[in-house]
């Protein structure tokens, strides 16, 4: 078992919730009105506080509050806020050199990241590897590598599928408000299929995996599909887990027709779910794997991973970008997937045991709590009126609320708005993780 201490990050932060001044206090509160001013208003803040320092499972504003974080950045700082080993390699790579273009001229970090990640990604086959700054940059990219390699233009995405806020991404993300709505018209070319999403349609992975095959084959010329695209847990869409076999026999259909498969780890990748990514759930060996989020301990770095014959079928020159595979971030990567490898995939497991038991003995005594879902350190409730069985967004909000106020990071998400996601990072110990969750269980009962 990986020791807390090694992965408690920051400046020696105290690992206890202490809140000095209602949530935001003065010092953020002005902070907020400056942002106002300087700031453009379709960047919102989810939570009114400024960060002074973060570590552990702590973040600490700039008025003393210490909050629990059990959202990591958006499941980004699964090593932990400042992770010592994630600091000195990347401030030992700031000395040396900032940036050349690998493009231009290349650097050893680039090609030890992909070594990497070709290693650790689901499947033996002969991978290769190209680095990008956002997720939403490397699912772009994964599709113009499928594109390439088949010589097909159509992409076939799913309902609650969030694949980032580019052109393309937000063509392939199926909720309109915040993400698209006014920022039309799309990319072409794309195509939805409904998803397996157990708790709602109470269907076998097989069925819902026959539905989605027939609409798409409906809508779409088998010999005109590149790729199907798919988180193998979705993320913003409400953290779905489809059905056992849902994946398998999208796999198997999309091999059986020359369709690329696509699996969207951005949020799902390393460790985060108890596996180093989430296709092992279900047995998944993806033809092209997008990762991004936890990769380098929160500095901004992607990536596309995948057989070496479709990752080649890109002329020379026609991937890349000025900063893509930046060296800092290399550096921090590379520090980051030794620290996942040295215990952390063990961690996010005993995690979601914590976090499971906690949710699971809510879901029986609280009949709002329709659903509880999810692995490891990616857990999730749906929260739906007891009567109806319909989502129930403002307890959802009311309750995030109440947590943010007792000094608890927790995130939504969810088509609907009714799911409440615990992302925390794997630094966080025992006893603050528990800690948080009486804070949000309260909080949904007094909702
Ligand atoms: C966050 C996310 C993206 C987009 O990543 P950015 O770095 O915000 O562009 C894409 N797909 C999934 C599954 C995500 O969670």
């Amino acid at each position: 078992m990986h020791a807390i201490d090694d992965v408690v990050g920051g400046p020696a932060l105290a690992q206890v919730r202490e809140l000095r001044t209602p949530i935001p206090g003065p010092r953020s509160t002005e902070m907020l009105a400056r942002k106002r001013e300087a700031v453009a208003d379709g960047v919102g803040i989810t939570l009114p506080v400024f960060v002074d320092a973060a570590g552990g499972g702590i973040v600490r504003d700039i008025d003393g509050n210490s909050l629990i974080d059990l959202g990591s950045g958006i499941a980004v700082t699964s090593v932990g806020n400042a992770h010592p080993g994630v600091v000195a390699a990347s401030a030992e790579q700031l000395g040396r050199f900032t940036h050349t273009a690998f493009t231009i001229t290349g650097y050893e970090g680039y090609v030890a990241v992909c070594e990497a990640l070709n290693r650790i990604t689901p499947g033996d086959h002969a991978k290769r590897s190209a680095l990008f700054n956002s997720g939403a940059e490397a699912v772009e990219n994964a599709i113009k590598i499928a594109r390439a390699a088949t010589g097909r233009s159509t992409v076939v995405a799913f309902d609650h599928a969030y694949h980032g806020r580019t052109n393309l991404t937000m063509a392939l993300t199926a909720k309109s408000m915040p993400y698209k709505r006014g920022f039309g018209p799309f990319a072409g070319d794309v195509h939805r299929a409904p998803m397996s999403y157990p708790f709602r349609d109470g269907r076998t992975g097989e069925e819902a995996a026959r539905i989605a095959i027939e609409r798409i084959e409906r809508q779409v010329e088998l010999d005109e599909i590149a790729a199907v695209i798919i988180e193998p847990i979705q993320g913003e869409g409400g953290f779905v887990v489809p059905a056992d076999g849902f994946l398998p026999a999208l796999a198997d259909w999309a091999a059986s027709h020359g369709i690329v498969f696509i699996a969207d780890e951005i949020q799902t990748g390393f460790a985060r779910t108890g596996e180093m990514f989430a296709s092992t759930h279900s047995g998944l060996v993806p033809d092209l794997i997008v990762t991004a989020k936890g990769i380098a301990g929160g500095l901004p770095l992607s990536a596309v991973t995948g057989r070496a014959e479709l990752m080649n079928a890109a002329h020379a020159g026609g991937l890349g970008g000025t900063y893509g595979g930046n060296p800092v971030a290399c550096a921090a990567a590379l520090a980051s997937i030794a620290a996942f490898e040295d215990g952390l995939v063990e961690r996010a497991r005993a995690i979601g045991d914590i976090i499971r038991e906690r949710l699971e003995a809510l879901r029986t005594t609280d009949p709002r709590v329709g659903d509880v879902r999810g692995h490891g350190a990616m857990m999730a409730l749906e929260l739906v009126d007891p009567g109806t069985g319909r989502p129930d967004a403002a307890l959802t909000a009311r309750a995030a609320a109440a947590a943010h106020a007792a000094g608890v990071i927790v995130l939504t998400c969810g088509t609907d708005g009714n799911v409440i996601r615990l992302l925390p990072p794997l630094s966080i110990g025992d006893d603050l993780l528990r800690e948080g969750l009486d804070v949000l269980s309260d909080a949904i009962a007094r909702g």
